[in-house]
C-alpha cells in the first residue's frame, strides 16, 4: 500500500527531505495541478445559464493562489479591505470582485464604493449605511433562507440560529429602506455553511432561496453561496463530493425558475474550501515521543497556530508518516496522540489515532491543509507563521511566502 503522498504523485518527484532542509518546517506545501484542477471543476458546474463561481478566498488568500484562481476564469468573494486589496493586486477587475462582509465600519464600505466593487449587506443596519454613502448606487443582499448546514455549530451559516444575513421576514423592510435611499438591490445571495458531503442541505435552502428570489424584480445576480465538502478521511477511501449530482439538480430546479422568472439572471456560486483545501499539505518535524501514563504522543512543529481547524472545530485530518523519506504504512497501529509545540492543551492534530510507526526526527504531512490552514494561522507564544511552497506542474518548487521573522514582530510593535 502506497501513501496518499505518493498516490497521488503530490510532491512530482522532490523529496520530502529535501523540502524540509531548504525551507524548513513547518511549511504549507501546494500542488498547483490539484488547485487548478478544482478551480475548473467550480467553474463548470452550471453551464446552461448564465453562471459564475466566485472563489471565496478566505480560505487561502495566498497571491500565487489568487492568479491561479482569476487565469482559470474564477471570479472572487472578499470578506474585508484586506481580502480586496490582495484581490486587486492579484489582478482581478473590480467587476470580478463581490464583497461579503458583515459587520463593518463606514471606512470598509466607502473602499467598495470607492473601487466600484458590488457589496452585499447582511443587515438593515449595514444597508441603511451604505444607502447613506452611496444614494441612487446598486448592491446586493444576503438573505437566510431558513436552512442551514455545514460540519459543526460553528460553521453553519444560516437557519435560525446565525448572525447572518437578513431574515426573510424583515426582506419588505429591507426593500424600503433602499427605497429611501434610492438603492437598487440588484442581487441576492445567501451562504448556509460550510461543509457538507452531500448536495441535500444545499438543495433544500436553493429552494427556499428561489422562492424568495420571487419578491424581488429585475435581478442581474442570484448568488447561492459556498459549502461543498472534500473527503478529509480519504485515506478511509471517503468518496468526494458529488458534483455530477449537484449539477444534475441544481440546473432542475433553476430550469423551472428561470420559467417563472421569465428570464434567466447571473447564477454564482461561492466556494472557498473545495477549490484549495486537497491542493495543500503542512510538512512538520516530530521532535519528541513519549509515552505519559500509558497514552504514546508525538510531538511535533505543527501547533494549533499552524493548523487551527482541529483545536477549533474538533476537525479530522489525514496525517502520513515518512522516515528518511520514505512512507511509513504498516497494517500494526497503535494509538497516537500527535501533538504540537504550544502551551495549550488543546494543541492537538489528533487524538488517540491508530498510527505505524512514528519516531523522533520522523516528518509528518498533514493532508487537506489547503483551506483554512494558512489563512488562519497565527503567532501565539511567539511561534513563526510557516512559510509557502507550491509544487508547480513542471515539476519545479516555487517559494510563494517567506516564513515570518523575529524582526517583523519586533518591528510592529516599534511605535515611538
Ligand atoms: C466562507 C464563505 C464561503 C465559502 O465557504 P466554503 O465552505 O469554504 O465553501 C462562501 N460564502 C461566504 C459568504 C462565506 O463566508
Amino acid at each position: 500500500m502506497k501513501s496518499f503522498i505518493e498516490q497521488s504523485n503530490f510532491l512530482k518527484g522532490n523529496s520530502l527531505e529535501k523540502i524540509a532542509s531548504e525551507y524548513g518546517t513547518p511549511l504549507y506545501i501546494y500542488s498547483e495541478d490539484i488547485i487548478r484542477s478544482r478551480m475548473k471543476d467550480v467553474a463548470n458546474v452550471i453551464t446552461k445559464y448564465p453562471y459564475k463561481a466566485n472563489y471565496s478566498c478566505k480560505a487561502n488568500s495566498n497571491l500565487t493562489i489568487l492568479k491561479i484562481a482569476h487565469e482559470e476564469g474564477v471570479n472572487c468573494d472578499a470578506m474585508s479591505e484586506g481580502e480586496m486589496r490582495l484581490l486587486l493586486k492579484a489582478g482581478f477587475a473590480p467587476e470580478e470582485i463581490f464583497f461579503v462582509p458583515n459587520n463593518v465600519d463606514n471606512k470598509e464600505l466607502q473602499f467598495a464604493i470607492d473601487n466600484n466593487i458590488m457589496t452585499s449587506l447582511d443587515s438593515i443596519d449595514q444597508l441603511r449605511r451604505y444607502g447613506e454613502l452611496n444614494p441612487g448606487g446598486k448592491c446586493a443582499i444576503r438573505i437566510n433562507p431558513g436552512v442551514g448546514a455545514g460540519h459543526h455549530e460553528k460553521v453553519v451559516t444560516a437557519g435560525k440560529n446565525t448572525k447572518f444575513a437578513i431574515a426573510e421576514e424583515d426582506i419588505d423592510e429591507a426593500i424600503k429602506v433602499a427605497k429611501e435611499h434610492n438603492l437598487t438591490i440588484c442581487g441576492i445571495n445567501q451562504h448556509v455553511g460550510s461543509l457538507y458531503m452531500k448536495p441535500d442541505p444545499f438543495l433544500a435552502a436553493i429552494d427556499q432561496f428561489l422562492r424568495i428570489a420571487m419578491k424581488f424584480e429585475n435581478l442581474e445576480f442570484i448568488d447561492f453561496g459556498g459549502g461543498y465538502g472534500i473527503p478529509y478521511h480519504k485515506l478511509d477511501d471517503e468518496a468526494p463530493f458529488d458534483m455530477e449530482e449537484l449539477t444534475r439538480e441544481w440546473t432542475k430546479r433553476l430550469d423551472k425558475f428561470v420559467e417563472e422568472y421569465g428570464y434567466a439572471p447571473l447564477f454564482k456560486s461561492e466556494p472557498g474550501r473545495y477549490c484549495v483545501a486537497e491542493g495543500g499539505i503542512i510538512l512538520g518535524r516530530v521532535n519528541a515521543v513519549k509515552y505519559n501514563n500509558g497514552n504514546k504522543y508525538a510531538g511535533t512543529d505543527v501547533g494549533m497556530n499552524v493548523l487551527a481547524r482541529p483545536t477549533l472545530y474538533d476537525s479530522w485530518h489525514d496525517i502520513e508518516v515518512f522516515s528518511n523519506d520514505n512512507a511509513v504504512v504498516s497494517d500494526e497501529k497503535t494509538p497516537v496522540t500527535v501533538t504540537g509545540n504550544i502551551c495549550e492543551s488543546g494543541d492537538k492534530l489528533c487524538k488517540d489515532r491508530p498510527m505505524p510507526e512514528i519516531k523522533t526526527e520522523d516528518l509528518i504531512v498533514v493532508l487537506d491543509a489547503g483551506a483554512y490552514g494558512y489563512s488562519m494561522c497565527y503567532s501565539y507564544n511567539t511561534r513563526l507563521k510557516p512559510a509557502e511552497i507550491m509544487i508547480m506542474s513542471d515539476g519545479s518548487i516555487k517559494k510563494i511566502r517567506n516564513r515570518e521573522t523575529f524582526e517583523e514582530i519586533f518591528a510592529s510593535m516599534d511605535c515611538e
